[in-house]
């Protein structure tokens, strides 16, 4: 390894530490299926079944870019059937989740299945939706 590719990876591993990286992304390639506000059904190029979308969330958060530029999620038109690459951070894949059913306690959500902390109704299993870190779009 020579010493600029040491200086450049001291770099990034120092900005890593920095915003908080998580250390495994992972990279999703696909087509979109459907768009709604706020989310986003991607067919994933590796999936094997013919029904294997998965939501993405899309939060403010989300680094939007659109022909590598900067983008705003909800102002543009996004194509059904169009190529996109996601990048989801550890801890944000879609999971399993256990939620209380009462409105007021939408608050409560929990990775057991178990009792609401505030009503002591039984939780409801919800799918969880991948937290989309990045969004890429070629044009
Ligand atoms: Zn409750």
């Amino acid at each position: 390894m020579t010493s600029v590719m040491r200086a450049v990876l001291g770099v990034v591993m120092a900005m890593a530490v920095v915003v908080g990286v998580a250390a495994k992304p992972a990279t999703f390639k696909g087509t979109v299926a459907l768009v709604e506000a706020g989310r986003l059904q991607v067919k994933l190029a590796d999936a094997k079944a013919d029904d294997a979308a998965v939501w993405f969330d899309v939060t403010d958060k989300t680094k939007v870019t659109r022909g590598g530029m900067h983008a705003v999620f909800n102002n543009i038109r996004v194509n059904l059937g169009e190529a996109v690459t996601i990048v989801v951070n550890e801890g944000d894949e879609a999971g399993i989740e256990y939620r209380c059913p009462m409105k007021s306690d939408a608050d409560v959500v929990e990775a057991q299945p178990g009792k609401c902390r505030k009503c002591g109704m039984n939780l409801r299993k919800t799918d969880r939706a991948a937290k989309a870190a990045e969004l890429q779009f070629a044009k």
